[in-house]
């Protein structure tokens, strides 16, 4: 399956929020914490194994709430994005 970066901003203020790899085509309903590739600050909590210790995923500038943590299928952990938040563009 062809993938690509995306890079994630914040809609409101623009502020950068991360680069993930994304497989495929169609919209980022879920983001996987193990595709993220940058920050490292984000792309580390891959190693975490529950949703409890996960953060919401917010825009370090202007706080507002880009994704809630959430288990897919009881075992991969993802931001849930919530629509409207955010800009993506292809890298
Ligand atoms: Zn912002």
């Amino acid at each position: 399956m062809a993938s690509r970066h995306l890079d994630i901003s914040c809609g409101k203020c623009g502020e950068f929020i991360l680069r993930y790899r994304k497989d495929g085509s169609g919209q980022l309903i879920r983001l996987y914490l193990d595709k993220i590739q940058e920050p490292k600050s984000l792309a580390g909590l891959k190693s975490k194994n529950k949703k409890s210790q996960v953060p919401s995923l917010l825009c370090p500038e202007c706080n507002l709430q880009i994704g809630h943590p959430m288990e897919h299928e009881k075992s991969r952990l993802a931001y849930r994005m919530i629509k409207g938040t955010f800009k993506k563009s292809s890298v």
